[in-house]
């Protein structure tokens, strides 16, 4: 990889709960790259959806990073602390009112010229008088429309680092939920994050492959708002062994379990060997010696 002195990586927890051996392991590898690549590493709380995140939780979950040794660089970013900014930049982008229902959404989208799980946009040619309509019918209810892009590609390319050239679907994606969770307060996961690392300078994402999939969405909203291409790092998940997704239910996997029988340095000699450097038992250590080359492509399986 190249240096980029002036750029950074970050790691972006969603503060719902103890971070896991997965989640510690994702953290450990944004900061070996932005680290092994001399970029500054920013630490971004993603509290955006105030329904399941929590302060306390953040709290929690930036002492265990601080705790397994990880730095960062300035302040941590809530995103909680920027609606009027996602408010006002969704001011500034192409965008409509969606009145739609996830069952419309799901009848719609099932049928055969609609790429799969993209909008097959329903809303974004209705006239002025169809609008007005579907607002007032949902402001009767006490709801208010979603908002979405209004999107002039239907599929863009990222580069990431193990997946190469990858290509996905852009569709006129949710900038804010509709409905009456946060009337009007409900910013979108995927404006956020572009908006977040956009106005940092985070030009390096590393994190789950899961997300895989939402980086053409991203790359192309950061190209409509004028920001550089990032480059992408989608790191394989952690699984149990049944296959599924690391979660608590799986025994001792948040740090602070795994702490109430073993050491920080038994912990990140078990994220070193996870992460392709068996026998490294530091921070520093993994630093010298993470190859990305190296890292297991398949996902690590979690023995508890
Ligand atoms: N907040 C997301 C998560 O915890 C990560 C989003 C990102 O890194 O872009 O899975």
């Amino acid at each position: 990889m190249t240096s980029a002195a002036t750029g950074a990586g970050r790691y972006a927890p969603s503060p719902s709960g103890d971070l896991h051996f997965g989640n510690l392991r994702t953290a450990v590898l944004a900061w070996l790259f932005a680290r092994q690549t001399g970029r500054r590493f920013l630490m971004r709380v993603e509290d955006i959806d105030t329904q399941r995140s929590s302060r306390e939780s953040a709290r929690r979950q930036l002492a265990d990073l601080a705790a397994l040794g990880i730095e960062w660089d300035g302040d941590v970013i809530y995103q909680s602390d920027l609606f009027d900014t996602y408010r006002a930049a969704i001011a500034s982008l192409p965008h409509y009112e969606c009145y739609c229902s996830r069952k419309d959404i799901q009848r719609a989208s099932s049928a055969p010229h609609v790429a799969p799980g993209s909008y097959p946009g329903t809303c974004r040619d209705l006239s002025e008088v169809e609008r007005a309509s579907r607002r007032a019918e949902l402001a009767a209810a006490g709801r208010v429309p979603a908002l979405r892009l209004r999107a002039a590609a239907t599929e863009w390319t990222v580069q990431d680092f193990y997946a190469g050239s990858y290509t996905g679907v852009v569709d006129d994606f949710i900038l804010r939920r509709g409905g009456n969770a946060d009337q009007g307060r409900d910013y979108a996961y995927n404006l956020a994050v572009v908006l977040d690392d956009g106005a940092a300078g985070v030009d390096q994402v590393v994190r789950g492959d899961d997300l895989l999939s939402s980086a053409p969405r991203q790359a192309y909203l950061a190209h409509v708002l004028g920001y550089p291409e990032s480059s992408y790092v989608h790191v394989p998940l952690v699984l149990n062994a049944d296959g599924a997704r690391l979660a608590k239910r799986d025994g001792a996997v948040t740090l602070r379990q795994m702490l109430a029988d073993a050491s920080v340095t038994d912990v990140v000699t078990r994220l070193a060997e996870s992460v392709g450097c068996p026998g490294v038992t530091t921070l520093d250590g993994l630093l010298g010696d993470f190859d990305p080359a190296t890292l297991p492509r398949e996902p690590w399986v979690w023995v508890g």
